[in-house]
């Protein structure tokens, strides 16, 4: 905890999601309802000794709602409050909760302060809520500081149930269980059961500390193309021909393999001669893409397709939003996409 006797300062930014969900009486499905419900709905927030300020999105929003205007939002919430608090907790739905997280991993450069992003799959004011554990483990992650007095959390992470995880290396794995969460290609930053376990080695410290600086222009001209056995000519070439993409997140089959026909790598690479980023990222939920263990696969790399690795899909996306964003060229973005910015992928 805290060196000092200060009290942590925690900024709460609701954004909406099932945690503060209430029934609409007519038609039962559950809809965004305000902070002040879901608040008091956690009377034991009063037992942490902080000081506790909050923002709420004007109206609150299902995640499925969320794009890069709302990531914004966040990022110039969290900005413009940077030096007046030591954590930041976002409520959010957990549906588009992995692609907030990393896009926010991307656009918040030079972050040294914890953002922890949280929700629930239950609403608060359910009996067997999981929102309110939810919601107090992220407060006290977002205060604890280390022995040195600073932040243990310097980064994006997801806190759900009993893990924290890294937020781009996240992906939203059940639509039913209260451990909704998991980080297939790295170990989680934290395990909650009777206390909190920080795993020290797995999380990021800023080397040198340098001021906050947000990039809040995301380029939506991205998009993703699933590959399935079957897939024609006709729909890849139309795929690959949206009008105003500039990066494509390929989704292939198992270690990054793709069908070896000279029609699909002949449409794959002329794609990449117009110019086109195109990422491999492969559709397994655990490891990544290898391009070299099958013929297939490199053929594909053959066509000037880069490797994803182990990146995540939701990484991957918000990656190429960020990087075109910032206004690179493609060779550019070729090449950041190659490293690793903020620990989301394992070169
Ligand atoms: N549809 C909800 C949302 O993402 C689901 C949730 O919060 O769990 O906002």
């Amino acid at each position: 905890m805290a060196s000092t006797d200060r009290k942590p300062h925690i900024l709460i930014i609701y954004t909406g999601g099932t945690i503060g969900m209430i029934e609409n009486p007519v038609t039962r499905a559950l809809q965004p309802f305000d902070f002040n419900h879901l608040i008091d709905n956690v009377p034991k927030v009063k037992m942490l000794d902080y000081t506790i300020e909050h923002i709420q999105f004007d109206p609150p929003i299902d995640s499925s709602d969320m794009d890069p205007h709302h990531w914004m939002d966040i990022a110039r919430n969290i900005e413009e409050n940077f030096d007046r608090f030591d954590g930041f907790v976002v409520l959010h739905g957990t549906d588009t909760m992995a692609y907030t997280a990393s896009a926010l991993s991307f656009m918040l450069e030079n972050l040294h302060k914890p953002v922890i992003i949280t929700g629930s799959q239950l609403p608060i004011g359910e009996v067997r809520t999981d929102g309110e554990e939810n919601l107090i483990t992220a407060l006290q992650i977002a205060a604890d500081t280390d022995a040195s007095g600073l932040p243990t959390v310097q980064e994006v992470a997801i806190l759900f149930e009993n893990y924290l995880w890294r937020g781009n290396r996240a992906t939203k794995m059940s639509a039913d269980n209260f451990n909704a969460f998991k980080s297939n290609n790295y170990p989680s930053l934290a395990k909650i059961g009777l206390g909190i376990h920080f795993n020290y080695d797995a999380l990021m410290r800023a080397q040198v500390k340098r001021p906050l600086k947000v990039q809040y222009a995301m380029d939506t001209g991205v998009m993703f193309l699933d590959l399935n056995p079957g897939i024609t000519e006709t729909t890849l070439r139309h795929q690959l021909s949206t009008p105003g993409i500039k990066g494509i997140v390929l989704k292939t089959f198992g270690s990054g393999n793709a069908p070896t026909a000279s029609w699909f790598t002949d449409a794959v690479r002329e794609a990449v001669e117009r110019g086109i980023v195109i990422l491999n990222v492969t559709q397994c939920v655990n490891g990544g893409v290898h391009s070299k263990r099958y013929d297939s696969g490199e053929r594909l790399a053959g066509t000037g397709v880069i490797s994803g690795h182990d990146i995540t899909s939701e990484a991957a996306i918000t990656k190429m939003m960020y990087l075109f964003g910032l206004g690179l060229a493609p060779a550019d973005v070729r090449r950041y996409l190659n490293c690793s910015l903020c620990g989301e992928v394992t070169m």
